[in-house]
């Protein structure tokens, strides 16, 4: 039968420089690279290679590069080669296109067409080497006012929350869709930094439980994994109504991957595929969710937070508002660009918004509704560095989760094929070979790196703002000017043009 298809890559051998030590070889699950007896020399499949990059970063002689290929089909301007191939690949299997992580369409991004105010002359800026700057973030629901007693004590009594060192988080990937060392990875560097990682909706293992305190567990559609002492175990619980990429649709691991600790943990079969279903089949109203939300609070003695997931979508400010009076004490909203082990990629590159315009008409509409304190907002999909998280907060975010970010930390090349579980640096996958080469010391130390970098920057940015603290700075939008948008979305971000 002819392969309609053309491999993506091409593997580029400099046969000056490669040794034939057949570290590559070793290195790749996707079995690309071979030590070819009769020629005497190694030689690749170029139709198996996608692009993680392991055997480029792990050849000792720098002999490999890998490039797109540079066949194309015949140039046309509405039948990109893109849908060629995949119309190539659905007329074979019949089945769901699936990709990994966030969309990569060419869509705007926002945070990059915001430019951040510096103050001069007569707003002094503040240096954060010498002066005090405040990064400590609190997430819940805040008192409408403070009352005392006759003897000036306060008597308002403080509602449940989340205490951060920093304004940023590890966002939701289940144990099952990262492995084991992943795990244990986010979880040293949330103990070490202050903040907190997320169990996804995969359950938490046993060995996870001693880093409760920096721990979110989530309770999703499916309800793997989740029993009271789960709940119990961490200090928030997250309700994932939505996900940023693969709004309206549900979960899927497949059965290869429910293997050992994470069938335990998901409190399901072996082999048995993890379905979640599109939507909880209790809640069909804010006041379904409402029943969720107290039933955990009631389950967890009122002692812990609850957060409520959901995507942006086109009406994200009204949801919003009803999860706002739901008893929710968190908000967080997950744009159209964050990342996932797996989506349909027609959901992925097609459904869902921009975080920064869901955010920002978000915070406008629960400050014009005089709610916004009821809430706390995460803001979360694609936040890929400092400044991002600064805009975030100045759009109206209290902090913000980040997933790839981190997995990139970790050793991720963002080849996007998560969804196949033969992840080359040991994230996501579940085979015991592959996993092992992902070591948690060194990996949870270069998250650590990574979030103490970030928040230099970020009070750096502040600083030269002038502002001092993480606090002054949310829904700041007077920080913000926008380059290159038309009227319509500098309206839904709230903020003028430059030079204005
Ligand atoms: S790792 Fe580099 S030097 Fe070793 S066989 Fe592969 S290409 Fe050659
Ligand atoms: S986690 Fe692994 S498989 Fe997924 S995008 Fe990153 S490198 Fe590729």
């Amino acid at each position: 039968m002819i392969d309609f298809n053309v491999p993506l890559f091409e593997v580029a051998r400099n046969y000056d420089k490669c040794i034939a030590c057949r570290v590559c070889e070793r290195q790749c699950a996707n079995l690309v690279h071979v030590f070819s007896k009769e020629a005497g020399k190694m030689v690749s499949d170029d139709s198996k290679c996608v692009d993680c990059q392991r055997c480029v970063c792990l050849c000792p002689t720098h002999a490999l590069k890998i490039i797109p290929n540079e066949n194309k089909f015949r140039e046309n301007a509405n039948w990109q080669q893109r849908y060629l191939t995949e119309i190539y690949k659905q007329a074979e299997t019949g089945g769901v296109l699936l990709s990994s992580m966030g969309n990569p369409e060419p869509f705007p991004v926002y945070f990059d067409k915001i430019l951040l105010n510096a103050s001069q002359v007569t707003n002094p800026s503040i240096d954060p080497l010498r002066e005090p700057m405040e990064t400590k973030v609190f997430l819940g629901s805040k008192p409408q006012n403070v009352l005392r007693d006759e003897q000036g004590k306060i008597v308002t009594k403080t509602p449940v929350h989340l205490k951060l060192d920093l304004p940023i988080m590890f966002s939701a990937m289940s144990y099952g869709s990262i492995s084991y060392n992943a795990h244990a990875s986010l979880a040293r560097a949330a103990e070490k930094t202050g903040t907190y990682y997320n169990t996804g909706e995969g359950g938490l293992h046993e060995d996870f439980y001693k880093y409760g305190k920096n721990t979110i567990v989530q309770v999703a559609s499916g309800r793997f994994g989740v029993h009271k002492d789960y709940l119990n175990s961490g200090a928030a619980i997250e309700i994932k109504m939505g996900q940023g990429a693969k709004p309206g649709i549900g979960g899927h691991l497949p059965g290869a991957k429910i293997v050992g600790d994470v069938s335990k943990t998901r409190m399901i079969p072996e082999g048995s595929d993890a379905v979640s279903p599109a939507p909880h089949h209790d809640i069909y109203s804010i006041e379904d969710l409402r029943q969720l939300v107290y039933s955990i609070k009631e389950a967890t003695d009122y002692k812990k937070p609850v957060i409520v997931k959901i995507a942006a979508v086109h009406n994200v400010a009204a949801i919003a508002s009803g999860i706002a009076r739901s008893g929710a004490d968190i908000i967080a909203i997950d744009g159209f660009r964050g990342g996932t082990g797996a989506a349909p990629t027609r959901i992925r590159d097609n459904v869902g918004i921009p975080i920064e315009l869901a955010l920002a008409a978000v915070d406008s509409r629960l400050r014009e509704e005089k709610i916004r304190d009821n809430v706390s907002l995460v803001c979360a999909g694609s936040i890929r560095c400092s400044a991002d998280v600064v805009k975030a907060i100045a759009l109206g975010a209290d902090a913000v989760y980040i997933g790839s970010a981190a997995l990139v930390a970790m050793g991720c090349h963002l080849c996007r094929t998560c969804n196949l579980g033969n992840c080359n640096w040991g994230i996501a996958t579940q085979k015991p070979e592959l996993v092992k080469r992902l070591n948690p010391d060194i990996a949870s130390e270069r998250l650590v790196n990574l979030l103490t970098g970030w928040n230099h920057e970020i009070q750096e940015m502040m600083g030269g703002m002038g502002i001092n603290s993480i606090e002054a700075l949310r829904g700041n939008r007077l920080m913000l000017r926008g380059v290159g948008l038309n009227e319509k979305e500098l309206a839904v971000l709230g903020i003028k043009h430059a030079g204005e």
